[in-house]
């Protein structure tokens, strides 16, 4: 086992979960994949990337609280346009989790248990169909393209040291703009009536997100 082991491994599963999203195509499943996902990462955000940005850093607060704003201002009022800044700024978001958890595994060293690969697995699947739902905007080659670069940050990122100073602002700010895409997209999901129309009830969506969730407190018990 490698340094390098784990965060290929976890890139590699991100890319899969991204491969998935695409294979399911619009329709049902597609549509209670990405609330599972949506679920999965929002918890994320609570549990694993708030805690990251505000540990021992006090301000990582206000930071936090002022990504929360720009993120809703961007999603709920602007706008088309808005909403595309916004997820570019969720994107952004993911893209820096991934490099904080390349830093983290490089501390954590090169041991691998199956339970470890399988929590590893299990959390990037979801955070790869992610990615790939908040970038719809763009071309089907794009996403790939975006979805490449972005699970290569893990491995990149057990290899630079960010200065804290610098990493917590930044993720803290990215976490408040990233929980709001994610609230948007959740609740655009179940106000538009796309799941209803393709056959789910709000009953099954609601479990699709809660699923996530828990998956996702799952998974960060033990990564
Ligand atoms: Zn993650």
């Amino acid at each position: 086992m490698t340094t390098f082991t784990l965060p290929v491994i976890m890139a590699l599963a991100e890319l899969v979960g991204a491969l998935l999203f695409v294979a399911l195509r619009r329709g049902p499943r597609q549509t209670l994949l990405t609330c599972f996902g949506l679920g999965f990462a929002l918890c994320i955000v609570i549990i694993d990337v708030i805690p990251d940005a505000t540990e021992d850093y006090l301000p990582g607060w206000i930071v936090l609280a002022a990504g929360v704003a720009v993120g809703a201002a961007l999603m709920f009022r602007s706008g088309a346009r808005g909403a595309a800044v916004g997820n570019t700024g969720a994107i952004a978001g993911m893209g820096l989790h991934n490099i904080c958890e390349g830093i983290v595994l490089a501390a954590a060293g090169p041991a691998i248990s199956p339970l470890i690969f399988a929590a590893a697995v299990a959390h990037k699947l979801p955070e790869g169909m992610v990615v790939f739902s908040l970038a719809d905007r763009l071309s089907i080659g794009k996403r790939w393209i975006l979805a490449g670069a972005l699970s290569l940050l893990i491995p990149l990122g057990t290899q630079i040291t960010v200065p804290e100073d610098i990493q917590k602002p930044v993720l803290a700010f990215a976490a408040g703009v990233l929980a709001m895409a994610l609230v948007k997209a959740l609740a655009v999901m179940v106000a538009s009536g796309r799941p209803i129309d393709a056959g789910a009830s709000r009953g099954t969506i609601t479990a699709a997100a809660a699923g996530g969730a828990v998956l996702a407190g799952m998974t960060c018990l033990v990564i």
